[in-house]
């Protein structure tokens, strides 16, 4: 049961001789109270949300089973899953990494499991064990939750933060974690803004490529498990698997393409082209030798029948189409000037992008407070005391695959270990 608080304007209930509000009943925002009402008993801990729903990101994400983290134990490869933040990252990760994540829900009698491609989620595949757990943690440590509560400004008046709602309430606290997540609008931060913090522009991250018109889209459903995407005229290139959709390309390539790329493709008002490799084992030197080798091996077989790559015949069969191979023609007959097509198709196929198209699986916004204003130590504002950030508010975010949600945990647990140890002092 969830324990509300009473009114908006209390004294310091019972015992307590601190008062701390988490702004966001999000991922970060539950992790930052409930560890922190945990360590410190005698902190009174309050979760402020604005909608109506408690988590209801955990709720949807990962197809409703949570990707609550992703099985990799160290830190020097995990850090290279983040577009942005890796590095501040890195140094938080010392104080609660995914070993501490997936123990400190084991503790509490959830355990996670890690899928093949190392995503990790509850044994239950149901996002709800998490929701359960945290709500269970809240109630067990008493962590009051004000819903429907919107916070509009937070000012700094002696030594404690007053908070300001939409509907004119107002309400004091010692510490304030602010855990409200990416916003989509710069205008968005202008009350994080006021308190002096500057703000890299939101884009958003984590999409898939628009292609409207282009035949490959007639290919929708198919999966080539391994290619390599670059985008003309950037650095930026993904290898990994590709899915081809009815409005262009999604799959992992390309969502982590997306990610690196936030920034860029949004300059660009998401008109780029990218060139497809579709065996990335060849470049356009090995290919040519290889199409040698081939054209003596089944010299007598016909192009569309024998498909030397192991691509999806579909794909193949459009490749040909693509380079004006007739579907009839051998091996042996093939004229160089398609056969010099088709390479180019097979290895370095240009793509025209116009637009994306939001990852329903999972999104995240690039961009909110700048790092190097918050202490990695303990997440608190380098500007102003007993103001701490956790989760997507700050300028980090990770590719798909639990990164996220581990951002929330690691960020969320370090401040939370923070305003404890200072309530105390
Ligand atoms: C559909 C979807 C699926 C996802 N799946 C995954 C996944 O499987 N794995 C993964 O790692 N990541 C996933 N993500 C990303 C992940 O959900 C986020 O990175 C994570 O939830 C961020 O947590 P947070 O606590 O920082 O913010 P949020 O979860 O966004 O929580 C912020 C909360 O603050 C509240 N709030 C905002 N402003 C105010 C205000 N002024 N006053 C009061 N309350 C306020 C908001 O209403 C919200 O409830 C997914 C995202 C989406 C959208």
């Amino acid at each position: 049961m969830i324990k509300k608080a009473a009114s908006s304007n209390s004294p310091l209930s019972g015992n307590k001789s601190k008062r701390l509000i988490v702004i966001g009943g999000g991922a970060s925002g539950f992790f930052c109270a409930v560890n922190a009402a945990r360590m410190n008993p005698l902190l009174e801990v309050i979760i402020i949300e604005k909608t109506s729903k408690l988590l209801s990101k955990v709720k949807v994400s990962g197809g409703g089973r949570c990707n609550v983290t992703h099985a990799c134990y160290s830190m020097a490869d995990m850090i290279k899953k983040y577009p942005r933040g890796g590095s501040f990252l890195k140094k938080a990760f010392h104080h609660f990494f995914t070993t501490d994540t997936v123990s400190w829900f084991k503790e509490r009698k959830v355990e996670l499991k890690a899928e093949a491609d190392g995503r990790m989620f509850p044994v239950t595949n149901d996002s709800q064990t998490i929701i359960d757990c945290l709500l269970q943690e809240a109630n067990k440590y008493s962590v009051d939750i004000l819903m429907n509560k919107e916070v509009k400004e937070i000012n700094k008046r002696a030594d404690r933060w007053q908070l300001l709602f939409a509907n004119g309430l107002t309400m004091e606290a010692d510490f304030l974690c602010v855990a409200s997540g990416g916003y989509s609008k710069s205008t968005q931060f202008e009350w994080l803004q006021k308190t002096g913090h500057s703000i890299e522009s939101p884009v958003p991250s984590l999409f898939t490529f628009n292609m409207p018109g282009n035949p490959i889209t007639n290919l929708m459903g198919v999966t080539v498990e391994n290619v390599v995407v670059k985008i003309v005229g950037t650095k930026l290139s993904q290898q990994g698997p590709l899915l081809i959709t009815h409005w262009g390309m999604s799959g992992p390539a390309i969502l982590k393409l997306s990610a690196w790329g936030a920034r860029q493709f949004a300059t660009d008002n998401y008109k780029f082209t990218a060139l497809v490799n579709w065996v990335p084992l060849y470049n356009e030197q090995t290919l040519k030798d290889k199409f040698h080798q081939v054209r003596f091996d089944i010299a007598a077989q016909k192009i569309s029948n024998r498909n030397p790559f192991a691509l999806p015949q579909r794909l193949w069969q459009y490749l040909l189409q693509q380079s004006g191979i007739k579907e009839d023609v051998r091996w042996a007959d093939l004229p160089a000037k398609e056969q010099n097509k088709l390479i180019k198709n097979v290895c370095a196929q240009e793509f025209g992008v116009n637009g994306k198209t939001t990852f329903k699986e999972e999104f995240v916004t690039a961009g909110g407070i700048v790092l190097n204003e918050i202490d990695y130590n303990t997440m608190e504002s380098k500007i102003i005391s007993n103001l701490f950030f956790c989760g997507e508010v700050a300028d980090t975010d990770g590719i798909t695959g639990g990164y996220n949600f581990q951002n929330a945990w690691t960020t969320g647990f370090i401040a939370a270990k923070a305003i404890s140890d200072k309530s105390i002092q």
